[in-house]
């Protein structure tokens, strides 16, 4: 299919694709496939006033009427499946799989957060004074604002509002300001479940395009009182405190550097192919992706032996050439860090495997993924590096191997590979894996929306997705009922008058 056959499916119209001040680039072959138009900052005051009215409304609809919607945007989102998957691969770069997979991720997080709209429990609490009742409940807490990043386009969005949505929150949308189109087609997909549920406020749910000062618009507006940041740490330490200054609630989900250990008594094939898939898919450009290898030293040179035959012969291409399974990076500047990264671990002391510009589209940033051998865990390794690179380091003791793991500034995804009960429960104690993330015999990445997601230190600390996420889009109330005719004081206290 076309790029115009996908926009047009999509719903755009030519005077939505012309004459804007974005251009959109596809990471396939560097082409403008449309030129946006962008919010301005000025326009952001009607924007957060809109979503506060809405607010007003959605937040006395009952949760399940407002799963209803959320039920009819998943409906939307099977229908649109291949079309957005489409457009993931040409905004974004990723593979066909990939792009479907992500969409997929946005249909389940769907079905997840209609559940949850029947089960926003409180809690019925033992009071200590007689003739009282203690309870706790969730309430909506106003318009959610969510600033995401490039790599995953659609699925951020979606893990947040269909929560907040349920929640009883309006959402604003920023997306990143390389990938506008994927986000206006969200929401036309969103503008038809919308048509359909039928007497939703307007403006529940807007999308503002623009860079950072658009942003940081919801940033510092107290009427934003969640914000969702995904992104890299760069940017969560400035959107952090900013947050916090006007007393807002942030859910960050920054960078990563996750790390696999493979202990002496791992099943190697199946680590292979989690690694491969793990530090390759996505050309290295997941926040979960593998970027340290800790491998026991009497199994390294086997293991390292496997990963070279693998990765000589892994399909570096267009991402929709179905047989592609490495597409581009997102720019060129992306290339350039890549490189920059390789040579500053070569001047640490590493052996590149790989790495060299690879055949693809002209136009495009195209790469054979690397593998760097490292005598330990240097600067360059402890430092997030959104391509394809995979550092290998190796241990001897298990804690040593725990101990490399943790001893980075980021704390998202992490796993082990052993066949070992005893090495499998340490590494998921709480003197394990310090990250938000511990697998056994599975790579980082991929994680499924029934558990929540994020991570500690540097990745920000928030929590999406999955479990009770979404109490991370609400307020806890804490009430006590007196049905006696009595006033007695909590802790025995006298206060007669
Ligand atoms: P980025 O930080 O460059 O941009 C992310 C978003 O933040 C964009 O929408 C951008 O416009 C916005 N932004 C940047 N500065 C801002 C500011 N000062 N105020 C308000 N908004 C601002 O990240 P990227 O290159 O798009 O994405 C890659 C990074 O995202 C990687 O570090 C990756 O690990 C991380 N990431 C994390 C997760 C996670 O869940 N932890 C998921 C995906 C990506």
């Amino acid at each position: 299919m076309s790029h115009a056959d996908v926009l047009k499916n999509l719903g755009f119209t030519d005077a939505e694709l012309t004459g804007g001040t974005l251009a959109v680039r596809s990471p396939i072959d560097g082409a403008e496939v449309a030129q946006v138009r962008e919010t301005t900052v000025d326009e952001m005051t009607a924007v957060i006033a809109n979503a506060q009215a809405a607010f007003r409304a959605w937040r006395t609809v009952p949760a399940p009427r407002r799963g209803e919607l959320v039920r009819l945007l998943g409906e939307e989102l099977r229908a649109s499946k291949e079309d957005l998957a489409a457009l993931v691969t040409l905004e974004a770069g990723k593979i066909v799989s990939e792009g479907l997979g992500e969409v997929q991720e946005m249909i389940d997080i769907c079905d997840f957060a209609v559940g949850i709209s029947r089960q926003l429990y409180g809690l019925t609490i033992a009071s200590e004074r007689p003739g009282h009742t203690m309870t706790e409940t969730w309430h909506p807490m106003g318009p959610c604002g969510v600033i995401s990043a490039f790599n995953f386009p659609v699925a951020v969005w979606s893990w947040n509002a269909a929560l907040a949505l349920v929640c009883g929150n309006p959402v604003i949308w920023k997306p990143s300001e390389k990938t506008p189109l994927t986000a206006l087609a969200c929401q036309k997909i969103m503008e038809r479940a919308l048509v359909r549920f039928g007497d939703a406020p307007a403006h529940l749910s807007q999308v503002v395009i623009g860079g950072a000062e658009i942003g940081d618009a919801l940033v510092q507006s107290k009427d934003v009182p969640v914000l969702s940041a995904t992104g890299s740490t760069r940017m969560g330490s400035i959107v952090g405190p900013r947050v916090a200054a006007r007393w807002g609630r942030s859910i960050l989900e920054l960078g990563g550097n996750n790390a696999m250990i493979v202990a002496p008594s791992a099943d190697l094939e199946m680590a292979v192919r989690a690694i491969v898939f793990s530090a390759v898919g996505t050309a290295g450009q997941r926040c979960t992706s593998l970027r340290r290898l800790i491998v026991h030293n009497s199994v390294r040179d086997d293991l390292v032996g496997r990963l070279k035959k693998a990765y000589a012969s892994l399909p570096v291409g267009d991402p929709r050439d179905a047989a592609t399974l490495i597409g581009p990076l997102v720019d060129q500047a992306s290339g350039e860090a890549m490189q920059s990264a390789l040579a500053q671990a070569k001047e640490q002391g590493g052996a590149v495997f790989g790495g060299a510009p690879a055949e693809g589209p002209k136009g495009g940033v195209y790469v054979q993924p690397a593998l760097v051998e490292m005598p330990g865990q240097s600067a360059i390794v402890k430092h997030e590096t959104f391509a394809p690179i995979l550092y290998v380091m190796s241990y001897d003791t298990l804690d040593e191997a725990i101990a490399m793991q943790n001893d980075v500034p980021q704390g998202l995804s992490s796993c082990i590979f052993t066949l070992d009960l005893r090495e499998a429960n340490q590494f998921l104690s709480a003197a394990g894996s310090d990250c938000g993330i511990a697998n056994v015999n599975i790579g980082p990445s991929g994680a499924e929306i029934g558990g929540a997601f994020g991570g500690e230190k540097e990745t920000g600390g928030g929590r999406e997705s999955g479990a009770d996420a979404w109490k991370g889009y609400m307020r806890r109330q804490t009430s006590t009922v007196n049905f006696s005719a009595e006033l007695p004081l909590a802790q025995g206290v006298k206060f007669d008058i």
